[in-house]
C-alpha cells in the first residue's frame, strides 16, 4: 500500500468515529520508529515535517526519504507538511513531493487568514493535495495559564461556516483548550464548543497539541467529532528519556542510542494508534 492524500482515509475515520494521527518527525530514528508500530498495528496515519524542517539544507532529503519509505509501506502513509507557514513554504512541499499540506494562517485577521488559505487551497487541490487550516489559534503550552486558561484564541463557532466555504479548505485544526509542547498546568478542553462545531461543519475536524492530555480526554474529543490528532513532543520526550536511559552505565554506544530512539518512537505510537481507534484501519 503507498504514499497516499490522507483525504479519503480521514473521511472514512469521521465517519466510523475514530482518529487518525499526524506524527512530526525529525530523523531516520524516528521516522522507521513511526513506520514500524503503524505496520505492526495495521493504522493509517501521517507522517510530517514541520515546516521549518523543509526549509533545512536537508528539508528537500528528509522529504524524499520518508516519501520513499511510505511508499514501501504495507499502510496508506502520507507526507504532510505541519504548520505550513507561507503560500511560499506551501509551495516548497508541492515540489518536494508532499501529499497534504497544512497551512497556518491563525495569527492572522480573519479575512487575511481566508485569503491567503484560499489561495493555498487553490494551488493545492490543482495538484491532487488536500489542505488542513487552522482557525482560532493553538497556543504554547508554556504560556497555557496565560491564554487557555483565559480561552484566549479559542475558534469562534459563528465564523467556521464562512471560513470552510470561502477557503475550500478540506480539514480545520480547531482551538478547543489543546496547546503545542508541555502545559503549565493541565489542559481544559471545551467538549461543548467541539460539539457546536462539529454540528455546523461536515470536513473532519484537527486536534493540535496532543501531548499532555489524559486517555479520558482524547476518547472524549473523538466521541465528539474530532477525526485527526497531532502528536509530537510526547514522542520526543519519550526518546530522550530511552537514549539517556541506554547511555547510563557501560560504555556509550551509538548504536544503543540510535535502537532506543526508534524503540521508544515505536512503542508511542503503537500506544497512541491504539488509544485513537486507528489500529486495524488500513484496508
Ligand atoms: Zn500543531
Amino acid at each position: 500500500m503507498p504514499l497516499v492524500s490522507i483525504g479519503e482515509e480521514l473521511k472514512r475515520a469521521q465517519a466510523g468515529g475514530y482518529a487518525l494521527p499526524l506524527f512530526d518527525t525529525a530523523d531516520v530514528q524516528s521516522t522507521e520508529g513511526m513506520i514500524q508500530a503503524l505496520e505492526d498495528r495495521k493504522a493509517p496515519a501521517m507522517i510530517a515535517l514541520y515546516s521549518g524542517a523543509l526549509e533545512r539544507p536537508n528539508g528537500r532529503a528528509m522529504a524524499a526519504y520518508i516519501r520513499t519509505r511510505a511508499e514501501e509501506a504495507s499502510v496508506p502513509i502520507s507526507l504532510m507538511l505541519d504548520h505550513g507557514s507561507s503560500f511560499e513554504n506551501v509551495m516548497h512541499a508541492i515540489a518536494a513531493g508532499f501529499t497534504d499540506v497544512m497551512y497556518d494562517g491563525s495569527s492572522l485577521p480573519f479575512e487575511e487568514n481566508v485569503a491567503q488559505t484560499k489561495a493555498v487551497v487553490r494551488a493545492a487541490h490543482a495538484v491532487g493535495l488536500c489542505v488542513e487550516a487552522e482557525l482560532g489559534h493553538v497556543g504554547s503550552g508554556s504560556d497555557y495559564q496565560s491564554f487557555g486558561a483565559l480561552r484566549k484564541g479559542f475558534t469562534d463557532p459563528d465564523t467556521v461556516e464562512r471560513f470552510v466555504s470561502e477557503t475550500g479548505v478540506d480539514f480545520l485544526a480547531i482551538a478547543i483548550g489543546t496547546a503545542h509542547g508541555l502545559y503549565e498546568g493541565d489542559p481544559e478542553i471545551d467538549l461543548d464548543l467541539l460539539r457546536v462545531i462539529r454540528a455546523r461543519l461536515d470536513i473532519p475536524l484537527v486536534l493540535h497539541g496532543g501531548s499532555g492530555c489524559s486517555d479520558a480526554q482524547f476518547r472524549a474529543t473523538i466521541e465528539n467529532g474530532i477525526s485527526k490528532i497531532n502528536v509530537a513532543t510526547d514522542l520526543f520526550r519519550a526518546a530522550g528519556v530511552s537514549v539517556a536511559e541506554a547511555g547510563k552505565g557501560g560504555e556509550a554506544s551509538y548504536w544503543a542510542f540510535s535502537r532506543a530512539a526508534t524503540e521508544a518512537f515505536r512503542e508511542r505510537v503503537s500506544y497512541y494508534v491504539d488509544l485513537f481507534g486507528a489500529s486495524g484501519k488500513a484496508h
